[in-house]
């Protein structure tokens, strides 16, 4: 029985410590009479936390705030620079990595080659970069509050597995598991678009959403969904695969033995190889200028059509049109108010923003339609990133 009780007020401190943290972090800065107000618990019982919370070093006091009669209350912040997390992005021939503070802040990015992209190597790869970090900024163990990693590929979502990541060439692998035990730190894996999401809703255009969807485009295209302020990752985490719609079944052969998918027709090595296919064909373009048509790049496509070249654009404009058929589903599926575009689209996207709306607006029923808003995400390249280090932020507040 006393046993039980102590158990039952330890979870219930916790509880209570994580959910004031949390209302700390999106309230800032905020007073102890704000916090009791604001969660019915009484003044002490918010004195005892918040002193528990100073002593852990995760608030401090920020100065006073103004006063509605009598004193003026002091006022509490997430302490910058007292707790850490990296996220780290493996993809096909690199692993990006990004280091933040308690509040979310980019202390330090960076990213290293991967030679051979096996589990055992992207993960002595991953030991030694995050070893490297922890020297360079001084931060003990005690300070590093995890590890998020993202993948693209189906992650199991209880076990931290990657069940399949076809470009990575894995299949049923623990890197998650193997660098925990190498760093006696805790680790997570996550999906590259749903750690995109995670992003958005922690620090980017969706902190205010419960229903949206991040879209990333690369070499694969995949979704991260939230409904209802929540990840969605459906039975067997395989929610997303937005990039085996198929919207063209005349299309070429896809990864997954379906014709016409929309990774066939719209990622970005489709795209520079459809630009190669133009130039080699001879149609009129600035891309003929290249001195290697082989380096060719989706930069230098975008670079081609903001200068002018109407080749180049049609190209742009094609796949924000095969974009637009795939995003009507969603729209029509799930009634987003916020589709977030990112990766490598963020490259081009504001060229095309204009074809994928009225594609949308023409392809979509009208009331879901109108009620979506098509963003380009501003975090670039490294949603996935920050959106994995965010992960065990989210443990601490205990979202
Ligand atoms: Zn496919």
């Amino acid at each position: 029985m006393t046993k039980s009780r102590t158990g039952n007020s330890k979870f219930l401190k916790a509880y209570n410590e994580a959910g004031i943290l949390d209302l700390i972090r999106m309230k800032q800065p905020v007073s102890r009479a704000e916090l009791s107000k604001k969660t019915g618990l009484s003044p002490t019982a918010i004195g005892v936390i918040v002193l528990s919370l100073l002593e852990k070093g995760y608030i401090h006091e920020t100065g006073t705030g103004e006063s509605k009669g009598g004193r003026k209350p002091v006022m509490l912040e997430l302490k910058p620079d007292s707790y850490y997390s990296v996220g780290l992005d493996i993809d096909v021939d690199s692993i990006q990595f990004v280091l933040t503070d308690i509040t979310g802040r980019l202390v330090h990015e960076g990213s290293v080659p991967l030679a051979v992209n096996t589990a055992d190597s992207a993960v002595k790869a991953s030991e030694s970069c995050i070893n490297d970090i922890m020297d360079r900024f001084s931060i003990n163990r005690e300070r590093m509050l995890g590890i998020g990693i993202s993948v693209p590929g189906m992650v199991d979502s209880i076990s931290h597995r990657v069940v399949l990541a076809p470009n990575l060439g894995w299949e049923d692998e623990d890197p998650a598991g193997m660098l925990r035990e190498r760093l006696q730190l805790p680790v997570y894996m996550e999906n590259e678009a749903m750690s995109s999401a995670i992003c958005e809703n922690w620090i980017g255009a969706c902190q205010k959403a419960s229903n949206f969807v991040c879209v990333n485009i690369k070499s694969g295209i995949g979704a991260g969904i939230f409904t209802g302020g929540m990840p969605y990752r459906g039975t067997s985490g395989s929610a997303g695969e937005v990039g085996h719609i198929v919207v063209d079944e005349n299309g070429p052969r896809c990864g997954c033995g379906n014709y016409g998918c929309l990774e066939t027709m719209a990622s970005t090595g489709r795209v520079v190889e459809k630009a190669r296919k133009m130039v080699r064909q001879g149609v009129v373009s600035s891309l003929n200028d290249l001195e290697n048509v082989d380096a060719m790049s989706l930069e230098n496509i975008a670079a081609a059509a903001r200068a002018g070249d109407g080749a180049a654009m049609n190209l742009l404009d094609e796949t924000a049109r095969y974009l637009g058929i795939a995003l009507s589903n969603l729209v029509n599926t799930l009634n987003p108010s916020r589709i977030v575009l990112g990766k490598d689209f963020t490259v081009y996207g504001d060229l095309v923003m204009g074809t994928l709306r009225s594609v949308i607006d023409g392809k979509a029923l009208k009331r879901p339609a109108t009620n979506v808003e098509l963003l380009i995400s501003e975090k670039g390249d490294r949603a996935s990133t920050l959106g994995a280090a965010i992960i065990p932020l989210k443990k601490l507040f205990g979202r």
